[in-house]
């Protein structure tokens, strides 16, 4: 017997479901990657997630050498590409069955469905990116939950019913092959400063359990602080799986936090939204198709100011806390939950500007872009999504500022003119600059946060009464 297994956002060796199957009792395994670079820029994805990618799989493919598995790096432009270069590419070779981890794009779907029929080998799925399955947790009415909260419940108690399976990496199929390192085209921006493979993230997750999971509901919210995981470009990319957070969660402490209040259970609901993404974005395939997942807000009047997008994109809107935000966004590629969810109100909320053009620009920076989290991160603060930020709930970006960057630490690391300015003046620093230091060249803050809160309802607002009408 002989099997392939075709790697895509799964790339690991441990606790990878389709590997481990495709190489049980010992069989014969070959390893696939196929890179489609046109397909990478007409989702949008970053140059930097790319080369992030490109030493991720270079790492994979030094694991694999180790295992006596070859990896083979195929290139074709897009997805509608593949079904015909991997019929091509097998009919040389004989495999009785291909193995694979399920991705959840409507495109990678469409993608994985094209090849299912066209192969003569069958096709073995599985689920490889979440800890419970898409689509079996289910409502009484037999529908996706469509709120946070039951989802998260019914979740857990499948979790406390059934635990998680954690699947060892195969032992060595052969000897150690010769390690050729793969490389891919395209735009590529450094991203060095994320160590690549498993063993980087794995190193990652045991250091962020010991010192910060107890305390994680305390200090998540502040980014000047280090007291998040930072592994989601890890979690992105398949490089660790959400099985071993759950493993590593329960080495450090003995058990698996249930509910609330319990050490460690904050940092658990976090992966439980992600997978509440995942979930729905399988459910609702418009999600991937760039819908909102509440119809009626397709009719919100969006503004279409070019240059006020601009302004937002480069940091420049005169509100310290979204312009370091999006300055540091531009240069390391990540961003601190928090922020995302003030700069993605004030997008949407203060300059009434379309989600779908700030998750398009998320995806371009980010090492961790991903479409779910990043779909229902912007629905959700927008007032779009499943479970979203009520609408009459407007982020305001000074008061943010001031409650989570109170010393304005995170502010004086990316806007370098503000370097100076007091604390107890960081977060509205205009007259402060215009006394102290002329010439500054901060710009003033470029909308009315109140009178821009209020035509953000009064546009929902307008949706309610169409629907009354
Ligand atoms: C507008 C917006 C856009 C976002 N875009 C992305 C994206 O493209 N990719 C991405 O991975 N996350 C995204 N998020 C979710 C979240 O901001 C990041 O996952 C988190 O900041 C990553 O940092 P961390 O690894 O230190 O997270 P931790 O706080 O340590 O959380 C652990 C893991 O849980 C998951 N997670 C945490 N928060 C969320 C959340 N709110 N939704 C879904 N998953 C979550 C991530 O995989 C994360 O690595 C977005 C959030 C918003 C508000």
């Amino acid at each position: 017997m002989r099997h392939l297994v075709w790697f895509r956002t799964d790339l690991r060796v441990a606790d990878n479901p389709a590997l481990y199957e495709a190489a049980a009792d010992g069989t014969e395994v070959e390893a696939v990657y196929i890179d489609c670079p046109g397909q990478w820029q007409e989702h949008g994805k970053s140059a930097m997630q790319r080369d992030f990618l490109s030493r991720n799989l270079q790492a994979l493919n030094e694991q694999l050498a180790q295992l006596g598995i070859p990896l083979t790096v195929l290139t074709v432009d897009t997805f509608a590409e593949v079904p015909g270069l991997l019929a091509r590419w097998l009919e040389e070779r004989t495999f009785d069955a291909l193995y694979a981890n399920r991705e959840i794009g409507i495109d990678e779907r469409r993608r994985d469905k094209a090849v299912q029929q066209i192969l003569p080998i069958p096709c073995r799925v599985y689920n490889g990116d979440c800890v419970v399955d898409h689509g079996s947790l289910i409502t009484r009415g037999g529908d996706m939950f469509k709120v946070f909260t039951p989802f998260a419940k019914s979740w857990l108690a499948r979790l406390s019913a059934g635990g998680y399976r954690l699947l060892p990496m195969p032992a060595a199929l052969g000897e150690p092959l010769p390690f050729k390192p793969p490389n891919l085209s395209g735009e590529r921006v450094s991203s060095e400063a994320w160590p690549a493979g498993e063993a980087a993230a794995a190193e990652r997750l045991t250091q962020f359990c010991q010192l910060s999971l107890r305390d994680y509901g305390e200090r998540r919210d502040f980014p000047a602080d280090d007291g998040t995981s930072s592994l989601s470009p890890y979690l992105a990319l398949g490089i660790m799986s959400p099985n071993q957070c759950l493993a590593a969660i329960e080495a450090e402490l003995e058990q698996l936090p249930f509910s609330r209040g319990e050490p460690g259970f904050a940092w658990l609901n976090e992966l439980i939204w992600r997978e509440f993404y995942r979930h729905l974005l399988v459910a609702f395939p418009r999600l991937s198709m760039g819908r909102a997942f509440k119809p009626d807000t397709e009719a919100l009047p969006w503004s279409r100011d070019d240059e006020g997008f601009r302004v937002w994109c480069e940091g420049q809107t005169g509100y310290p806390i979204v312009d370091a935000a999006m300055r540091c966004l531009k240069q390391t590629g990540w961003m601190h939950n928090r922020l995302r969810m003030i700069v993605a109100s004030f997008l949407t909320k203060d300059l009434h500007i379309d989600w779908r053009r700030g998750e398009a620009w998320f995806m371009s920076c980010l090492i961790d872009g991903e479409l779910a989290a990043n779909n229902g991160g912007w629905q959700w603060a927008a007032g779009t999504g499943a479970d979203a930020a009520p609408y009459f709930r407007v982020f305001n970006p000074t008061t943010q500022g001031e409650r989570f960057d109170a010393e304005g630490d995170f502010i004086r690391r990316w806007l370098p003119e503000l370097t100076e300015v007091p604390a107890r003046m960081i977060h509205a620093p205009h007259d402060w600059l215009d006394n102290q230091s002329p010439g500054h060249g901060y710009p003033k803050p470029m909308v009315d946060h109140g009178r821009a809160r209020l035509h953000a309802i009064a546009m929902f607002d307008a949706l309610k009464d169409r629907e009354a009408v």
